[in-house]
């Protein structure tokens, strides 16, 4: 640390949003309006197969090796819930879209811009892995016919 330092503005840390609880409230929701329109239930009330699964998906969520730092749960590539929970639960998920939005509009909106920012992260990052293997490619080319250049000089 210079004796600079003190009269440099401070970097504030970066901030990590806690969005579990948005995103349980959202769950909560999503289940009722697929309750509700599939199984006959009523004002986001759920029956005891999907109260079981949303158990299971707070319980995991709570578990979540992520921790706070954690993807919205229909774009995590852990999947975490077993294969049979996992598939009932993205089926809610995909199903449930239209009615949110017409339900809980907002709500819905944010979900909707939680996983595009997902999606873009995800596409950024294999983005630069593919400029990564290609620039090391380009590299060892460039290797190799160096060398053959310098064979052929000898
Ligand atoms: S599905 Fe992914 S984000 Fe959701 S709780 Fe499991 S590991 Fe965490
Ligand atoms: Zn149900």
């Amino acid at each position: 640390m210079s004796i600079f330092d003190r009269f440099l503005p401070k970097r504030k840390p970066v901030e990590i949003k806690n969005n579990i609880p948005k995103e349980k409230e959202n769950l909560r929701k999503t289940f009722g309006v697929y309750c509700n329109k599939h199984h006959g239930t009523k004002s986001g009330k759920l029956c005891p197969k999907c109260t079981a699964l949303l158990a299971t998906v707070m319980t995991k969520i709570n578990r979540c090796p992520y921790g706070i730092t954690k993807p919205i749960c229909d774009r995590c590539e852990i999947q975490c819930f077993g294969e049979k929970q996992t598939k009932e639960f993205m089926e809610i998920m995909k199903s449930s879209g239209t009615g949110m939005f017409l339900r809980h509009p907002i709500m819905a909106f944010k979900h909707k811009m939680a996983s595009l920012s997902v999606d873009y992260s995800k596409n950024e990052m294999e983005k630069r892995q593919r400029e990564k293997e290609k620039a090391k490619e380009k590299n060892a080319k460039e290797k190799a016919k160096a060398r053959e250049k310098a064979e052929k000089n000898k």
